[in-house]
């Protein structure tokens, strides 16, 4: 099933611009690889602003726009290689696993080229339940499999979200295998009740 949440128009230009966060922009690029809506908005936005941007050092969102990201995020770039068509995941330089609660894991994703930039996966496993939280700041997520409910809809394998500073919600899993989330946010998230916020503490997320 293709995603039924997708960014707004203003992070998919930011996106191709170049302007977001590279944590952020790779929350994005997970969602623009899976869905081709948002592949074609991207191809259009970018015939809209050709001139604007040849003007620019090329940097062309195109097949390879994952790996740019990526390339932003670690090392320094590499010399031509063959396109990565490993699953999204796996391209991933992930920090350990760290269980925070039965059923819930959490792995940072090395950012090395943007510390600012908190960066994880979340998997929470069928049935589970996260801690209700509120958010500091702004947040970006991708769901790469699995399923969750929350207050704004179902979000399902590909779908993206976008929370404002101001949500506080509690996502329960609808999926019979485990929900895995990429996440980006600013800002720390302040979970409420004691039990969310030693999960959120050792999981330093
Ligand atoms: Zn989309």
């Amino acid at each position: 099933m293709s995603p039924q949440h997708h960014p707004s128009n203003d992070v998919l230009t930011g996106y191709v611009a170049g302007a977001l966060e590279p944590g952020f922009g790779l929350v994005v690029a997970a969602h623009v690889e899976v869905c081709t809506h948002c592949r074609a908005g991207v191809g259009a936005f970018e015939a809209a602003s050709g001139a604007a941007l040849e003007a620019l050092p090329p940097e062309k969102v195109g097949d390879d726009a994952l790996s740019k990201v990526l390339e932003r995020l670690n090392d320094a770039p590499k010399p031509e290689a063959k396109p990565d068509t490993r699953p999204f995941v796996e391209r991933l330089s992930l920090k350990p696993k760290k269980w925070v609660a039965p059923g819930v894991w959490v792995a940072g994703v090395n950012t090395p080229h943007a510390p600012q930039n908190r960066v994880y996966l979340l998997s929470v496993a069928a049935g589970g339940l996260t801690a209700r939280h509120e958010h500091t700041g702004a947040e970006f997520c991708t769901v790469l499999s699995g399923a969750y409910r929350d207050e704004l809809g179902l979000f399902a394998a590909g779908d993206f979200a976008a929370a404002e500073s101001d949500l506080n919600h509690q996502p329960i899993v609808q999926s019979d295998e485990a929900c895995v989330c990429l996440f980006a946010t600013e800002g720390r998230l302040k979970p409420q009740g004691w039990l969310g916020r030693l999960a959120f503490a050792y999981a330093d997320v």
